[in-house]
């Protein structure tokens, strides 16, 4: 077991932490306390703009090499203040160890919060409500087939927004805020008019309170998708801002190309 830096920026760090099988994981520090961890080795979604996903699924973690991601980065001097599962591998899809973990990190007083591809929905209905400190919805698309290409094993955009309509209306207003959409625009494949408009239109259905993300691109060297330019990521916020949908924007410790989503890798033991 052991951790190296792979790449510091001004906002970010980002380490590599290799398990006792050989495998590694790899975990990003965010503005020097926020540290961005990995529940899987691999990830059995498929997002073809992910390079965490490429090689498919090879392994869930554990809830020791959950904590190990941790404790092997506040080693390296770091404080941490708060933890998110969003790295590599679907946090929905190893739900026993996310829950455990974030009972861990509940009596360590670092709040978590998660990013998930909504499936199943069954667990998603389970999480939204709690227990942690914010959930991320990847939507990442406004019609079922640029939902199906970009996020092939998660739940269809219908059956996904009428679990939501079902379960925001029963969620305390402190909860509905810790609630949140993604949408991730890559070039090409989302970035039109009409399929901006038909996510918002979904959106708007849930109600005004209902945040969103549209994050900017950070290319992976496992796959051909771009960004879009600033113009048009610009277009497309003020496209949503103009429905009335709260948008937040890419920040810039993901705007960093060692942050952002789906750029964290995940290797078998052979690899490492
Ligand atoms: S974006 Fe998330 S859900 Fe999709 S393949 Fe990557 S790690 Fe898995």
């Amino acid at each position: 077991v052991s951790v190296s830096l792979v790449e510091a920026s001004a906002w970010n760090r980002r380490f590599a932490v290799r398990l006792a099988d050989g495998s590694t994981v790899e975990s990003v520090l965010y503005r020097g306390n926020t540290l961005c961890v990995s529940c899987q080795v691999g990830c059995a979604v498929g997002c073809p703009f992910c390079a965490s996903g490429s090689k498919g699924l090879l392994r869930p973690l554990t809830l020791e090499e959950m904590l190990l991601q941790l404790d092997q980065v506040h080693s390296q001097g770091h404080a941490l203040e708060r933890v998110t599962v969003s790295g590599v591998g679907e946090p929905l899809h190893n739900p026993a160890v996310l829950r455990a973990f974030v009972e861990v990190c509940k009596r360590r007083r670092l709040p978590v919060s998660l990013t998930t591809s909504g499936g199943p929905l069954v667990r998603l209905r389970e999480w939204i409500p709690g227990p942690h400190n914010g959930i991320t919805i990847s939507v990442h698309a406004g019609t079922e087939p640029v939902r199906a290409r970009l996020v092939p094993r998660g739940p269809s955009l219908d059956t996904l927004f009428a679990t939501l309509a079902e379960v925001i209306p029963t969620l305390t207003g402190r909860r509905l805020r810790k609630l949140a959409l993604a949408y991730l625009v890559i070039a090409g494949e989302n970035d039109t008019g009409a399929e901006i408009d038909a996510f918002g239109e979904r959106v708007q259905r849930l109600g005004p309170d209902v945040r969103t993300h549209l994050y900017i691109y950070n290319p992976v060297p496992t796959g051909p998708h771009r960004p879009v330019d600033d113009e048009r990521y610009q277009a497309l916020c003020d496209r949503l801002v103009e429905r009335g949908i709260r948008v937040a924007r890419s920040c810039q410790a993901r705007v960093d190309p060692n942050g952002g989503c789906g750029t964290l890798l995940g290797l078998p033991a052979t690899s490492a």
